[in-house]
């Protein structure tokens, strides 16, 4: 990213995060060569990822996907529009952070299963029974305890 004063490439970003509106990241940045910062915002949407699928097929990354995965799990929760509209940009910020063209869903199912468990406790064992194919009972209530145990502690 080129300096707007003093047209340098040695800018780097000081800190990133959604813009109020979550439709962009807003970037503060600082110049190396005269010190001054400015402010960008970058649409995740241009932004180009494939995701490197359990059969390692790739498709191209899609907002929409996460955003419904994570719209089911909340189905009839206390969960409002904007806190998984803040969900699903957080993720994307946190995967264009990675720095990786291509990144898998596994990882992208980690990242919504810690947004989820954060938020909505219900929404979080819906999620990740989906996800993670649950075959049998056991390995759901392995998962109900290890949200106990994160409660006591
Ligand atoms: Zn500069």
């Amino acid at each position: 990213m080129k300096c707007p004063y003093c047209d340098s490439d040695d800018t780097r970003v000081i800190n990133s995060r959604p813009a109020e509106d979550g439709s962009a990241i807003r970037r503060r940045r600082h110049c190396d060569v005269c010190g001054r910062r400015f402010t960008t915002y970058e649409k995740v949407e241009t932004i180009p990822f494939m995701v490197i699928k359990k059969d390692n097929t790739r498709e191209p990354f899609d907002r929409a996907k996460i955003e419904k995965g994570i719209l089911n799990a909340c189905h009839k929760r206390a969960v409002s529009l904007q806190q998984i509209e803040k969900m699903v940009l957080e993720i994307e910020t946190q995967i264009f952070e990675a720095g990786d063209k291509e990144v898998t869903s596994t990882y992208i199912g980690e990242l919504v299963m810690e947004k989820l468990r954060l938020v909505d406790e219900v929404a979080y064992v819906r999620f990740a029974s989906v996800y993670r194919e649950f075959k049998d009972a056991t390995t759901f209530l392995l998962e109900l305890e290890k949200l106990n145990w994160s409660k006591e502690n």
